[in-house]
């Protein structure tokens, strides 16, 4: 590692986790917490389980936020930093794993908006470059791209362009005018992910959301310094979905489309956290094929893993801390 979110040549990838407040139904029904931040970067699992079953554990990351936290100080020393390296011409990813409900969406979200700020504090004061922002957003669902700014809701292919790499086919690139054109591409986005749910849980949590900001620069009078690079903002399935095993039908096959996206990239971002030279197999599920170009090599990453404190849910949330040690 190189002890923080900037610093070495070899980049590893940024781990941070994110405890989200008790709700306000576990509260009611008397779900306590049996966690505890310390040091902001070691969370601790007390032993004060009923029947004493699990031992206590702790669990240490680049950083940990307590419930109190707010998304801006998630942003800031969580995502900020990898995703800000656009302005440098570097590609980042900034991923938010974590069970259904325990707040992927709501730190996603937040940060994409925090961050689109800041580019555009950026563009003010750097006035002597020429800037183009683009904004794309898909969804992978069962392995099948959609885009979430049409309502043409056919499946996209991905093509492999030899100086690109892997492209998604027809998808739509809106260029921003300002931030608040952002947050109405935000909303299309999220109608666009519902349309054929039943509820928003149930999209959400089978299916992977990218939204996609492009960065275009170049100085107005050398015209030859141009800078492009891509942030991806990854809001990813239920990890519910990873470990689940399905009963039949449809089900089945979606779980196990989910299993392949989210297994790949969890092999994907082992292998890179180990950092050896070994085959990264990118190719195997559509996620790890679209962020290729985002991952490893010399793009930077960032995984902000959300969970809940309560108790209700200590199963799911050990498997998302052993995910996020793991991505180390
Ligand atoms: P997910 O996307 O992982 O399924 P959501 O982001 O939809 O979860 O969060 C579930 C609920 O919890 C939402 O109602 C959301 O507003 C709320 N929530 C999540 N994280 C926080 C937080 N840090 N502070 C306050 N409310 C939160
Ligand atoms: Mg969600």
């Amino acid at each position: 590692g190189n002890g923080g979110a900037g610093g070495g040549k070899e980049e590893r990838i940024y781990v941070s986790v994110r405890v989200r407040p008790l709700s306000s139904k576990e509260i009611e029904r008397k779900d306590p917490s049996d966690w505890e931040v310390i040091n902001n970067t070691t969370i601790i699992f007390k032993n004060n389980l009923p029947d004493r079953s699990m031992p206590p554990s702790a669990y240490t990351y680049d950083r940990v936020f307590d419930y109190n936290c707010d998304t801006r100080k998630v942003y800031e020393e969580g995502a900020k930093e990898v995703a800000l390296s656009v302005l440098s011409g570097i590609n980042s990813s900034i991923f938010a794993y974590g069970q259904t409900s325990s707040g992927k969406t709501y730190t996603m979200n937040g940060i994409a908006e925090y961050f689109v700020e800041d580019i555009y504090d950026y563009m003010e004061k750097h006035e002597e470059r020429e800037f183009l922002l683009k904004f794309s957003a898909m969804e992978i669902y069962n392995e099948a791209v959609r885009d979430l700014l049409s309502s043409d809701s056919s499946h996209l292919r991905l093509l492999d362009d030899p100086e690109r790499g892997t492209i998604v086919e027809k998808l739509t690139e809106e260029t921003l005018r300002d931030e608040s054109h952002l947050k109405e591409l935000l909303a299309i986005c999220e109608a666009q992910r519902q349309i054929g749910e039943t509820t928003l849980n149930e999209a959400s949590s089978r299916s992977h959301q990218i939204l996609r900001l492009t960065i275009e620069s170049s100085a107005r009078e050398f015209r030859a310094s141009s800078l492009a690079a891509t942030a991806n903002f990854v809001d990813l399935a239920g990890s519910e979905r990873a470990s689940q095993t399905l009963s039949a039908g449809t089900r089945l096959k979606e779980g196990s489309h989910i299993n392949r996206s989210l297994l790949t990239l969890g092999t994907v971002i082992r292998k890179l956290s180990n950092g050896r030279n070994a085959h990264v197999p990118y190719r195997d599920s559509k996620l790890t094929r679209i962020l290729q170009n985002s991952l490893g090599g010399n793009a930077r990453t960032a995984i902000i893993c959300t969970m809940s404190p309560a108790r209700s849910h200590i199963e799911q949330t050990r498997n998302t801390l052993l995910f996020a040690s793991c991505a180390k």
